[in-house]
C-alpha cells in the first residue's frame, strides 16, 4: 500500500527519545521542550513560541488569550478541519462561517469586509453583529493546505474594527508570503504537529507570535495558571503542555524541515504536471506554499459518490486516497452557526481527492500513483 501521509522518522528521533528515557525527563519539563520552542519560533519567523499538547488545544489557548468569551462570534472559513470550529466552541463562542476563494482555498477577505460592513456596528469599542446582538471577538483565517492568503489585508480589516487576528496555521509550517515567514502576520498563529502534518511530534502544537505579554499569557494558560511553587493559581488554566518526549521527536524533525518542504513541493508539482496533461486540476498553491497535502480536483458535476468510488478503486490498487475536509456548516454540531456566502466552498469540497504525499514517497511510487489514478479516472469520468 502506498500511504497518504505517513511520518518520516529517519533522523535523530530515536536518539533523542532514548536521551529522554536515560535522563528520566519524559514529562513536561526538559531541554527538548525549550529547544523545540526556540526552533519553532526561528523557523516561523516569530519572536516567541509556546509548545502545546495539540493544534486544537493551541487554538483554544490562543483564542482564550485574545479574549474570546461565552456567546462571542469568531469569523472563520467554513472550509477547514473541524478543530478550528471546535476551539471556538470550547470558549463557549460560535463560529461565523464564511466562504473561501477558489484560487487558494483560504477565507475570502472581500466577503469578510462586506459582511462586517453591512451587518455589524461598532458600539463602545466592540464590534457587534446587529441582528444577532453578539460581539465579533476575533478574525481567524486558515492557511489551507499550507497556502497563505493576503494577511496584510486581514490585518487592515482587524485593525479597522479593533478585533484580534489569529491564524490557524496548523498545516502551514514552512510557508512564506513574498519571501517572508508567516510568524508576524497575525497576533497569534497556531501550528499542529499531529502525525499527518509535515513535521510531527506524534501529537502536539505551538502558539507563536511577537507580543511578549500575549505569549506569556498563553504559556500561563496552558500550564495551569500557577503563580507559585505552592498550589496557588490565579486563573482557570489548562493542562495543555507538550511533553519532553513529544518535543524530542519534534526537535529531530525540525532538523530536516528543508528536506521535508522540498519533498512536499516536489510531490505537488509532480501531480500538477502529470494531471494537467490529462485535463484534471490539482490543488491550488500560493507562491512558496508549504504544500502539506496534494491531490486532484474532479471536474464540475462530480461529487461525493464519485470521490468515494474512485478512492475505493485506488485502495484496491494499493493506493491510499481520501476525500478532504467536509465544511463546518455541513457538520451536525454547527447547524445553528451563522453562515455567509458559501458558493466556492460548496462548489469544490466534494470534488477533492487527496493523494499520497508523504515526504518519504519515491518517484517510482509517485509514478505508480499517477498511472493508477489515470486508469481509474478514465473509466470513471
Ligand atoms: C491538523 C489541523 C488542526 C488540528 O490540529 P491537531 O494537532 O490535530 O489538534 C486544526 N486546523 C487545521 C487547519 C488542521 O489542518
Amino acid at each position: 500500500m502506498i500511504n497518504l501521509a505517513i511520518p518520516n522518522l529517519e533522523g535523530k528521533e530515536r536518539e533523542y527519545l532514548n536521551k529522554c528515557i536515560d535522563t528520566t525527563f519524559v514529562s513536561s519539563v526538559g531541554e527538548y521542550v525549550n529547544r523545540f520552542e526556540d526552533q519553532v519560533a526561528k523557523v516561523t519567523g516569530s519572536r516567541y513560541a509556546v509548545a502545546t499538547s495539540s493544534g486544537t488545544t493551541g487554538l483554544h489557548a490562543a483564542l482564550t488569550a485574545v479574549g474570546v468569551k461565552r456567546d462571542d462570534l469568531v469569523i472563520i472559513p467554513s472550509f477547514t478541519f473541524i478543530a478550528t470550529a471546535n476551539a471556538i466552541a470550547h470558549c463557549g463562542a460560535m463560529p461565523w462561517l464564511m466562504d473561501i476563494r477558489e484560487e487558494d482555498w483560504c477565507l475570502d477577505p472581500e466577503i469578510v469586509e462586506a459582511e462586517i460592513r453591512y451587518t455589524c456596528v461598532l458600539k463602545d469599542g466592540a464590534l457587534i453583529h446587529r441582528e444577532m446582538g453578539k460581539r465579533v471577538a476575533a478574525l481567524m483565517p486558515v492557511y489551507t493546505i499550507g497556502n497563505l492568503p493576503d494577511m496584510k489585508r486581514f490585518r487592515r480589516i482587524a485593525d479597522m474594527y479593533g478585533i484580534p487576528l489569529v491564524a490557524d496555521a496548523a498545516c502551514a509550517i514552512g510557508a512564506k508570503w513574498q519571501g517572508e515567514d508567516f510568524g508576524s502576520f497575525a497576533d497569534l498563529s497556531v501550528l499542529s504537529f499531529n502525525g499527518n502534518k509535515t513535521v510531527t511530534c506524534g501529537g502536539g502544537g505551538a502558539v507563536i507570535g511577537n507580543d511578549e505579554n500575549l505569549l506569556k499569557l498563553v504559556k500561563h494558560l496552558t500550564t495551569t495558571a500557577r503563580v507559585s511553587k505552592e498550589y496557588d493559581f490565579d486563573m482557570v488554566g489548562f493542562n495543555y503542555r507538550m511533553t519532553n518526549l513529544q518535543a524530542a521527536v519534534g526537535c529531530a524533525q525540525l532538523e530536516r524541515l528543508d528536506t521535508f518542504l522540498s519533498r512536499k513541493r516536489f510531490v505537488r508539482s509532480y501531480y500538477e504536471s502529470t494531471f494537467s496533461d490529462f485535463g484534471v486540476s490539482s490543488f491550488p498553491a500560493t507562491d512558496m506554499a508549504s504544500c502539506w497535502f496534494s491531490g486532484v480536483i474532479l471536474p464540475e458535476g462530480k461529487g461525493e459518490e464519485d470521490v468515494r468510488d474512485i478512492c475505493k478503486k485506488l485502495a484496491d490498487a494499493g493506493v491510499e486516497a481520501r476525500a478532504f475536509w467536509k465544511p463546518v456548516h455541513l457538520q451536525k454540531p454547527y447547524q445553528s452557526a451563522r453562515i455567509s456566502a458559501m458558493r466556492n466552498t460548496e462548489a469544490v469540497w466534494n470534488r477533492i481527492i487527496t493523494l499520497p504525499c508523504s515526504t518519504g514517497i519515491t518517484e517510482e511510487e509517485l509514478k505508480i500513483v499517477c498511472d493508477m489514478v489515470r486508469i481509474i479516472l478514465k473509466e470513471h469520468l
